[in-house]
């Protein structure tokens, strides 16, 4: 038995401080999980979190230097989303929120890059958000810490700039759903599984970016990324 045609490569995301690799199976979402960037899209506060998905072959990794993503087509609202992303190292589904950090495997920082516009018609029509989320390059990530190394992340400051000048600045502290919580209700739904990847929401600030911008992001205690938005993809 042999492919058909050639095999997809696994996507992968570098381990911080080693040549290891993680595997990554699916990448879960949350929306809306600080309080104040549910203001800032027009949602008031506290409800059961909700979650959609990227394709594992979106992610950008950005281990060390300068990504590039190159920016998208059919948009011309592209924004930045910076967000904690938990790495799952165990099989587990119903999952109580004492239990989660045991299927935590290690942490990364992410940018769950939009196109604000094709979300935004989506939202008014009742349709799914995939040409608004999860389109190709639009998960770049750092590499993992082991939660071994790094501990449990329930507090730290998350920020990013975009050409210096600051644009989101929070701390992990203030997620609605803790990653705990959000662990037990995804896991609700879904069989969690070792490759999974759970990018947990971004705080406000989120804004437009365009060619040639620089976007510096970074969880405390984590570890950071960098990410300049290049042309458009060649033909
Ligand atoms: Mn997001």
């Amino acid at each position: 038995m042999a492919y058909v045609i050639p095999a997809p490569p696994q996507a992968v995301v570098p381990v911080a401080g080693s040549t290891d690799l993680f595997p990554v199976r699916r990448i879960y979402c949350v929306g809306r999980n600080y309080e104040e960037h549910a203001k800032e899209m027009g949602f008031s506060g506290r409800e059961p979190p909700f979650f959609f998905a990227k394709p594992a072959d979106a992610l950008l990794p950005v281990a060390e230097g300068t990504g590039e993503m190159p920016y998208p087509p059919a948009t011309s609202d592209l924004h930045h989303e910076i967000e904690l992303v938990v790495a799952i190292g165990r099989r587990g589904r119903r999952i109580a929120a004492a239990e989660a950090p045991a299927f935590v495997w290690g942490y990364a920082v992410g940018l769950d890059m939009t196109r604000r516009d094709l979300q935004g018609e989506a939202k008014k029509l009742g349709r799914p958000w995939e040409t608004g989320k999860g389109f190709d390059f639009s998960a770049p990530i750092s590499a993992v810490t082991p939660i071994g190394r790094c501990g449990e992340i329930r507090a730290g400051r998350i920020w990013l700039k975009v050409n210096g000048q600051t644009r989101q600045d929070s701390d992990v502290a203030k997620l609605i759903w803790s990653v705990d919580e959000t662990l037990a209700h995804l896991s609700q739904y879904f069989e969690l599984v070792p490759g999974d990847l759970v990018f947990t929401g971004t705080p406000e600030g989120v804004s437009a970016v365009v060619e040639g911008d620089l976007l510096e992001g970074g969880v405390d205690g984590v570890g950071r990324l960098q990410v300049r938005i290049g042309p458009p993809a060649a033909d």
